[in-house]
């Protein structure tokens, strides 16, 4: 893959700065429902991660596990269970009309349906996990090249500008 053109990366440091408000709740346990629908997605269903495509039938599989992720987990999505007492169950209903109240509500927060099969890496990695990224950098990992890295530390964005220089250097002298 020619990928000259998006070498010429830079850098936007991003000052990410929140304090999530969260409702009190009782500390987070894994229902006897979420387990269930875990297993339905991932064990039954081998389900892919939903960013890079691994499932756990292929993790053993270098051309399909290319991040060497080595587990398939689910994620709450679109709403996180610490924040199920902050919604609004009517505004719920408008997406998914299985919810009509607040008991339909808690059934649907360890549902399928609120899960996001992704594996360890696209999980929670500090580069890719969607506990890391910004909405926009985690919504089109799924769309990017094989070696381009939407969400650089330090080290590689220094080693990208070096790169950088070094292309535009050597277009100078030709
Ligand atoms: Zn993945």
């Amino acid at each position: 893959v020619n990928t000259e053109h998006i070498d010429h990366v830079h850098e936007t440091p991003l000052n990410v700065a929140w304090v999530e408000l969260t409702p009190p709740h009782d500390k987070r346990r894994e229902t006897a429902a979420y387990q269930r629908s875990h297993k339905f997605l991932v064990e039954d269903q081998d389900k892919s991660c939903v960013v890079c495509g691994v499932r756990r039938s292929t993790l053993g599989d270098p051309t399909q596990n290319k991040l060497h992720s080595t587990a398939l987990e689910t994620h709450h999505f679109p709403i996180e269970w610490s924040l199920m007492d902050a919604v609004d169950p009517l505004k719920v209903h408008r997406q998914y009309s299985q919810v009509i109240d607040r008991e339909t509500l808690e059934a649907f927060i360890d549902s399928p349906a609120n899960l996001l099969v992704l594996c360890d890496i696209c999980h929670r990695s500090k580069q890719r996990g969607i506990h890391h990224l910004l909405a926009q950098d985690f919504a089109i990992l799924p769309f990017l090249l094989d070696d381009y890295i939407v969400v650089a530390d330090q080290v590689q964005a220094a080693q990208a500008e070096a790169h950088d220089e070094a292309v535009l250097k050597s277009e100078a002298t030709q």
